[in-house]
């Protein structure tokens, strides 16, 4: 479960954030949508400490990730962070993999470095992830040898080595070409029926929101203005600005 609660965040006196407050059981598998500049990958990067909040508070697996005794929210020292970090894994929009290292390598390397598996064992991994994702073939390739689409799956197949709970995407889809956009769909269908894992992603594509998620958060400045199953949001929202978004007469 993560626990979002009156969380607030501002950029240079503009509010990017505005008290927002949202929980996610576990399994769910959540869409975030709205305009450009409204929040949306902020929360990815709070959740990934990447990013720090202004005031509010996070809770993953009821583990807080800030101090906030004296009022104003502190993160908490790396040693108390670990076990709320180690759930948490993300696939960034430009992928990030390592360029001089082989595909396997860049799968087996994390597990190495946060010392979750010995090498031998995280290259084990690592090979079984890459059939997992249809890559069986690849191993020895370095990442400019893939197509973007390849990429992509190496990435997830990287964040799926250190076995989070909770799986962060930006924007999966769009470095993809549209027949790249169903395998990328395929494999987070059987992510989420195999492992459970609870999986949230920024896009901007309906059509691809609409088939993976059974929940659809749709922002606008800072604060969550529709919340709820793919078949509503899409169809009958209740906010006019999502109506207006979607294009649906007010
Ligand atoms: P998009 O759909 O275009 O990716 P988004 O909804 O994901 O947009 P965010 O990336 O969360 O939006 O950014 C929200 C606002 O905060 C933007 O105006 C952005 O410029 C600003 N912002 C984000 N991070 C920082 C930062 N580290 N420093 C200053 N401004 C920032």
């Amino acid at each position: 479960m993560i626990a979002i609660s009156d969380v607030s965040r501002a950029f240079k006196g503009t509010t990017v954030l505005d008290h927002l407050s949202l929980d996610i059981p576990a399994g769910q598998k959540v869409a975030l949508l709205g305009p450009s500049g409204s929040g949306k990958t902020t929360i990815l990067r709070i959740l990934m400490t990447l990013e720090t909040i202004d005031s509010g508070q996070i809770l993953i697996e009821g583990v807080p990730m800030y101090d906030t005794a004296s009022g104003t929210p502190h993160l908490l020292p790396e040693n108390r962070l670990r076990p709320v970090r180690s759930r948490i894994g993300m696939v960034f929009q430009h992928f990030g993999l390592f360029p001089h290292l082989s595909v396997l390598d860049n799968i087996a390397f994390p597990q190495i470095f946060n010392g979750r598996a010995r090498k031998a064992d995280a290259k084990a991994r690592a090979h079984d992830l890459l059939k997992t994702v249809g890559l069986g073939d690849k191993a020895y390739l370095l990442p400019d040898q893939l197509s973007g689409g390849q990429k992509q799956r190496v990435a997830i197949a990287r964040a799926l080595a250190l076995q989070p709970d909770i799986l962060l995407f930006d924007e999966p889809t769009s470095a993809l070409d549209p027949q790249r956009v169903s395998e990328v769909l395929d494999i987070f269908n059987m992510i989420a029926d195999t492992t459970g894992t609870t999986m949230l992603l920024v896009t901007h594509e309906m059509e691809f929101a609409r088939r993976f998620a059974d929940r659809i958060l749709f922002f606008d400045h800072g604060q969550i203005v529709e919340d709820g199953p793919p078949e509503i949001v899409f169809t009958n929202p209740k906010d006019a600005r999502t109506r207006a978004f979607l294009g649906l007469p007010s």
